[in-house]
């Protein structure tokens, strides 16, 4: 069977590129070897979908080139995206910093997708394992479900985080046989893992959250640092995450908006305790856990000036040093992938291979916490649906 475009990977980026190629009158298929379409559309923001976000900038990603994806988010705007699920009457709502959500349920945009590829006949068949991929004149794809041929091959595959829904390396696998650069892949927006000993005390503090800046290599996140009994998670401790590597220490500032030191001055004359002092800022079972660990508590009236400064300094600075992360099994998205020096960033089409895209998480492009994924996938999508 022969196709204009032949589209690997029924997640976001690819159904986004079918409908799109769809709209230009191309006839598309859309190969995937899992059950169910656009499963971590499903999963994402907790089954409610943070879609977009309001405020996207160059600066939410990492690539090894920061420019690369200036292009396609111009083109297709968090508007774009609110336009088509007002006409698809979904309803939506901004939860924090620009982070949009359904109101109901992730399934409503999967709908949307699949009803919109439908009206532009868009052919998509699931469980289709992909066995091979050349390319003569056209790009073959041999498959379980029969061979078939095309001018224009996009890889939407994503990229290795939660291999449970289907996440395979097949997108750099084909990548490196066409002889296109990949950037070497890690898990990121994932939780931290810690040596046993600070395992024990997060265990202990199971189920305590602070709201905190955590900073590391110059970038700050304020957000929730939750303790878990498997390390440090939470959305602060997620996007630092990003930004993190193995031997690095993270920095967390507990009390981002008070002056510990000031204050420490102000009640010095008291006969409080530190942790009772502490726990009006910060959850209690954490000051007293905080100030066994690292200082002695003791009545305020009972510390020297040296050490009141010492200790603030610790708060605001207190520092953790993971040993990993949870790797791709609860990573949310993977960094790296396919290198942008071999796409172009108009139309995502590899520069030494012509008629080949490849488009959303599988390329070297990857989003901060708070829907900047999925509008990468959006964007990425829309920009090859326009070419291929
Ligand atoms: C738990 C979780 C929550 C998330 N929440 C959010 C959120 O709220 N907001 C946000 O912006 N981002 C979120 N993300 C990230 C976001 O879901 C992804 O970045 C985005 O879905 C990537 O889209 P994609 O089209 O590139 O890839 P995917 O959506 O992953 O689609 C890839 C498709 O390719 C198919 N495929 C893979 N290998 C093969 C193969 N060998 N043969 C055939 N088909 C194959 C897969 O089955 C899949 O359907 C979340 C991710 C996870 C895991």
């Amino acid at each position: 069977m022969k196709k204009d475009v032949i589209i690997i990977g029924a997640g976001a980026s690819g159904l986004m590129c079918a409908i799109e190629a769809g709209k230009r009158g191309r006839s598309v298929l859309v190969l995937d070897h899992s059950e169910k379409i656009g499963e971590k559309i499903r999963v994402s923001g907790g089954g409610r979908c943070n879609f977009t976000n309001i405020d996207i900038r160059p600066d939410n990603y990492i690539s090894n080139n920061p420019h690369f994806c200036k292009s396609a988010l111009a083109r297709f705007t968090p508007n774009d995206f609110i336009a088509m699920l007002e006409r698809h009457g979904i309803d939506y709502y901004e939860k924090e910093a620009g982070q949009l959500f359904c109101r109901g349920s992730s399934g409503e945009i999967i709908n949307m997708l699949q009803e919109e590829c439908s009206r532009m006949g868009v052919e998509i068949r699931i469980h289709c394992r992909i066995e091979d991929v050349k390319r003569d004149d056209l790009f073959t794809v041999s498959t379980n479900l029969g061979t078939f041929e095309t001018e224009s091959l996009v890889v939407a595959t994503g990229g290795l985080s939660y291999p449970k829904l289907g996440a395979t390396d097949i997108g750099y696998r084909i990548a490196r046989q066409f002889g296109i650069k990949v950037v070497a892949a890690r898990p990121a927006l994932v939780p931290f893992t810690l040596t046993p000993q600070d395992l024990k005390i997060a265990t202990e503090l199971s189920g305590v959250s602070i709201n905190a800046v955590v900073t590391c290599h110059g970038r700050s996140f304020r957000g929730d640092i939750l303790f878990t009994h498997r390390g440090l998670s939470g959305p602060a401790i997620l996007q630092i995450s990003s930004y993190w590597n193995p031997g690095d220490v993270i920095n967390i500032n507990l009390l981002p908006d008070t002056d510990a030191y000031d204050l420490f001055m102000a009640r010095r004359q008291g006969r409080m305790e530190m942790h009772n002092l502490l726990s009006e800022f910060l959850p209690r079972r954490f000051a007293q856990k905080w100030c066994e660990l690292y200082i002695q508590s003791k009545p305020l009236n009972q510390y020297s000036d040296k050490e009141l400064k010492a200790i603030a300094q610790q708060i605001h600075n207190w520092t953790v040093k993971p040993i990993g992360t949870e790797g791709y099994k609860t990573a949310e998205v993977t960094l790296g992938g396919i290198d942008t020096d071999e796409l172009s960033s108009k139309t995502m089409e590899a520069k030494k291979v012509s008629g080949l895209y490849f488009i959303g998480e599988v390329v070297d492009v990857t989003g901060q916490l708070g829907g900047y994924n999925l509008h990468w996938a959006w964007a990425s999508g829309f920009a090859a649906g326009q070419y291929v």
